[in-house]
């Protein structure tokens, strides 16, 4: 029917548990993986949906679980127990968790307690982090530059070439999704073009973040191949190398297997 080249990928964010899906969540799954998304990797955002997250992976073996208290949502201290028992099961993450300066659903002092006691659990259960950081990206540098043995990505990486620098040492990674295919995003293109290519890790943030040309739809995973198209005309290695260091990227930091090479559908 068309002639994309696929290559594998994973989208290292995507909330696909989300009511926008339901009702056509087989189908859009069955359109990402048309265009090479083999694996998805669904950060739940607050314990109401911890077990929506669980069930949906356990009927998906390419779906992954992470669980984590999102900072834009009002949680209770015994989520943080809720929390602790689903991250003892199958989690391969603790996210989407972090600090958002933008939103003022949720009191600075309050963010900070559940992000403290979030970064300690995966510290516990030696799990990476996925973290939203808006216009806190020095706070959360702060934060995990004060733990050991913390690593994870920073989703939607906003911050300046230092904050990304810091990040990679501190052994974090950078989630690089819709934003990107915005030409006036042009600090983060530079950021892309000039970090190596092992700091990142591909997302949609999906119904999230659409990409340019999109706005106004719901993002769904299978546009991640559009995202590495973007990323093809930013650098100068090929769709092939970058999809695959982008999928080893991913496998590494969440402990994923690759899976089979896998025949268009
Ligand atoms: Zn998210």
């Amino acid at each position: 029917m068309n002639n994309i080249n696929t290559y594998p990928l994973i989208d290292s964010h995507c909330h696909f548990d989300f009511p926008q899906f339901d009702g056509k969540r087989q189908q859009l799954w069955q359109q990402a993986r048309a265009v090479g998304v083999e694996q998805l990797i669904i950060p739940a955002i607050g314990q109401a949906n911890f077990a929506r997250v669980q069930r949906l992976c356990q009927q998906q073996k390419h779906w992954h679980p992470a669980y984590a208290l999102h900072p834009m949502f009002t949680h209770q201290r015994e989520d943080l127990q809720s929390l602790s028992a689903f991250l003892e099961q199958d989690a391969i993450a603790v996210g989407e968790c972090g600090l958002d300066y933008v939103s003022n659903s949720q009191d600075k002092k309050q963010q900070q307690y559940y992000f403290a006691a979030q970064l300690e659990l995966a510290q516990h259960y030696q799990l990476p982090v996925i973290i939203h950081a808006r216009k806190a990206v020095e706070e959360v540098l702060l934060a995990i530059a004060q733990r050991a043995n913390i690593r994870g990505v920073i989703h939607s990486f906003s911050g300046s070439l230092q904050q990304a620098e810091r990040a990679l040492s501190l052994g974090f990674k950078l989630g690089l999704g819709g934003p990107m295919s915005y030409p006036r995003a042009k600090r983060l293109r530079s950021l892309f073009q000039h970090l190596p290519l092992s700091a990142w890790l591909l997302e949609t943030d999906a119904p999230d973040q659409p990409l340019h040309g999109y706005q106004g739809q719901i993002n769904h995973p299978a546009q991640i191949h559009l995202l590495l198209e973007t990323a093809a005309q930013l650098r100068s290695e090929s769709r092939a190398e970058l999809a695959a260091q982008f999928y080893q990227n991913s496998c590494q930091l969440f402990g994923l297997e690759p899976l089979q090479p896998q025949a268009p559908i």
